[in-house]
């Protein structure tokens, strides 16, 4: 088993936003949608490769003044709360820069609505800096994982495994 398939069995059981094996579509107004802290992302990509919606992508040059490669985003309209993000920054890589936001409370903060469908053309992801960053407005602070204490030792025995090989 590999981590990505630790995380999706975890998160199920957690009975968290359903999460397609392949390539989804959002279907209905999720919950809770996902942030970056654009400070600590140290871009190493594995979010955006596990993202079941693809919604993930590289800032555009220039959006975080002072960072070449710039950090990830994802595009919030069309994020399905799945969590998985969440669980790869924290259990994958050091950086735990993901944390999943109150979709009401998205709307009121951005002036947006999130509806149950995907916008019909991608609106380009924003660094969301001032809201969602450390130092920022409404950063939640803690972990991000809600499956690490839930581990068996095997489980973690994975994630030790994939960490070293990078
Ligand atoms: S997994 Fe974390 S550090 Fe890596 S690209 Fe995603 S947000 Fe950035
Ligand atoms: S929670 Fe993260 S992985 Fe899941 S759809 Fe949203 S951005 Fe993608």
């Amino acid at each position: 088993m590999s981590a990505i398939e630790v995380i999706k069995r975890r998160l199920k059981e957690d009975r968290i936003p359903e999460t397609p094996e392949e390539l989804g579509r959002k279907k209905k107004r999720p919950r809770e949608v996902a942030f970056m802290d654009v400070n600590l992302c140290f871009p190493c990509g594995k979010c955006p490769e596990f993202c079941p919606v693809q919604c993930i992508e590289y800032l555009r040059p220039g959006s975080v003044p002072g960072r070449g490669v710039q950090p990830v985003q994802d595009r919030f309209q069309e994020c399905i709360g799945c969590y998985i993000c969440v669980e790869v920054c924290s259990l994958l890589t050091d950086y735990d820069a993901i944390r999943m936001y109150d979709t009401s409370f998205v709307e009121e903060v951005l002036g947006v609505k999130v509806g149950d469908q995907p916008p019909e053309e991608p609106i380009p992801a924003q660094p969301y800096e001032e809201y969602f960053s450390e130092g920022g407005l409404y950063r939640h602070l803690g972990k991000g994982s809600r499956i690490r204490e839930k581990m068996s030792a095997e489980e973690r025995a994975i994630f030790a495994r994939e960490r070293a090989r990078g």
